[in-house]
């Protein structure tokens, strides 16, 4: 165990919190160099520790190599590379015009990193949704308290190991633990706190930063629904919406939930479903379900769904693994159509058109992401202009989150702020407005009383209507 790590666990959270920040208060975090440091020491770990972190992933969830290297690692270092790319620019202060009655002078915004702040990641992308954020904290010239998901212990553990190897110690530090330990850390006064998590867990820690008046960047799950229009390319769908629902074993926030699909053609899309799945499912090393608990979830699920399932169950208790169903028609109030699912469960409910489907999700909570497959132009556009969502995909699915660039959040109950490129360093800075005015030439007259010429004057140059 590194000596920093040690160091880590004979503190308290609070000690950890002064220490970073005293860092924070020593300047040193929000010269450039140093924040480019940091990014390309984010981008070091995960290219050189790519071994360590894939076979962590794997222990934990059983995540293939190759997925957990596509899912996890390329993402976070595209992030880094990106922020680093665009940091000099993102660090610019914007100039604003000054007004009559604050002239002479000149005014600018600038981006002012927080402070000392925390992220809280889920088990499912266990290393980009805890690096992810930290790009977007750093690149903005804060201190940072990462706190890994407890149900990914190999992962965490490498995770600790590593970040102080790599980051500067004093500025980022690794706090593990459970809902105990994230309980102490959410006590505490944080400049900004991002969770990634459930919506249960996200009302915990606004609530416990209510106490504070820390800001929080929520970045939640839900259902996330799919609509297939009759005129979509079936297959093409079908194949895509199987990839999303298969990816980590639909333990993705951003997987499709359920399928709303046009009645006339719900057959053959079906079908089509059904064959990709089944063909993954025997094809594809599956992910495990992270634990016990959530495969008896999962199963509780298929309890009393009231439709029809297409593809025999297979269930492994040992591996926690579960084969990919599929059910049609399920019951509108049944648990399956009701929970966000978080698993390989792909429900399908036929509507008599697009717009009963829009219908549909508008009478249920905003969505973190909506897909939508059609060929047609209108109808899509249509489709994106009625409902509400954090993002959307016409055509695909998941792929929207991987645009570095694009702001990446939910809206209402799946979320609140965004980050990803520009979007996480503006989450974790405060945009700073400042006027300089110059005080050679100061006019007694501009001060109270104002005379009945200096009132007049006033008047004119803010071209105020004269009475
Ligand atoms: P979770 O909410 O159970 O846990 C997330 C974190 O919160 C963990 O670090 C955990 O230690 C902590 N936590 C759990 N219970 C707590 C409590 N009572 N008090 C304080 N802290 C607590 O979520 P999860 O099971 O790890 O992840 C699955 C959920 O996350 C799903 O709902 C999924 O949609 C969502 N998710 C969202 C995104 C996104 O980017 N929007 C990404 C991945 C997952």
């Amino acid at each position: 165990m590194s000596s920093d790590r040690a160091k880590a666990r004979t503190e308290t959270v609070e000690e950890v919190r002064e220490r970073l920040g005293e860092t924070f208060e020593s300047g040193r975090t929000t010269n450039v160099v140093w924040r480019e440091r940091q990014l390309k020491a984010v981008i070091t770990l995960v290219e050189k520790h790519e071994k360590e972190l894939t076979e962590a992933m794997a222990a934990d969830l059983g995540k293939p190599a190759f997925e957990g290297w596509l899912t996890d690692l390329l993402t976070t270092r595209d992030e880094a590379k990106y922020a680093l790319k665009h940091l000099d620019d993102w660090m610019k202060a914007t100039k604003h015009a000054v007004p009559s009655v604050a002239q002479p002078g000149k005014a600018w915004t600038q981006s002012q990193p927080l402070g000392t702040v925390l992220v809280i990641a889920p088990w499912n992308y266990p290393v980009q949704l805890l690096l992810s954020p930290l790009v977007g904290a750093l690149a903005a010239g804060n201190t940072v308290v990462l706190k890994p998901s407890e149900l990914a212990p190999a992962t965490s553990a490498v995770l600790a190991e590593l970040v102080p190897q790599h980051l500067d110690p004093d500025a980022v530090a690794v706090v593990e633990g459970g809902v105990d330990v994230t309980t102490e850390l959410l006590d505490q006064p944080w400049d900004h706190i991002l969770f990634t998590g459930s919506t249960r867990v996200g009302q915990v820690v606004m609530e416990a930063a209510a106490k504070h008046l820390t800001p929080v960047t929520l970045e939640l799950g839900g259902k996330s629904p799919t609509i297939v229009a009759g005129d979509a390319d079936l297959k093409v769908a079908a194949r895509r919406i199987a990839w999303a629902k298969w990816l980590n074993a639909g333990q993705t926030c951003v997987a499709p939930d359920y399928v709303l699909v046009e009645e006339h053609v719900a057959d053959t899309f079906t079908r089509h479903v059904v064959e990709e799945l089944a063909s993954v499912r025997d094809r594809a090393e599956p992910t495990s379900i992270v634990n016990s608990s959530h495969l008896a979830r999962l199963e509780g699920l298929l309890d009393g769904h009231g439709g029809e399932e297409l593809l025999p169950r297979k269930v492994d208790a040992d591996s926690r693994t579960f084969a990919p169903v599929v059910v049609r028609e399920p019951d509108l109030d049944s648990p399956l159509m009701q929970e966000e699912i978080f698993g390989p469960i792909l429900p399908i409910v036929s509507v008599e058109s697009v717009a009963d489907a829009v219908k549909f999700v508008n009478k249920r909570p905003r969505p973190l992401a909506l897909y939508v497959f059609s060929e047609s132009g209108d109808t899509s556009s249509d489709v994106l202009w009625r409902t509400t969502s954090g993002s959307a995909c016409v055509n695909h699915a998941v792929y929207q989150v991987a645009i570095p660039s694009m702001p990446f959040g939910g809206v209402g109950p799946s979320g609140m702020g965004a980050y990803h490129g520009k979007a996480g360093f503006d989450t974790f800075s405060h945009t700073k407005s400042i006027l300089r005015r110059p005080t050679k030439g100061d006019m007694k007259v501009a001060y109270a009383p104002y005379s009945g010429m200096v009132q007049k004057v006033m008047r004119m140059v803010t071209r105020w209507p004269s009475r």
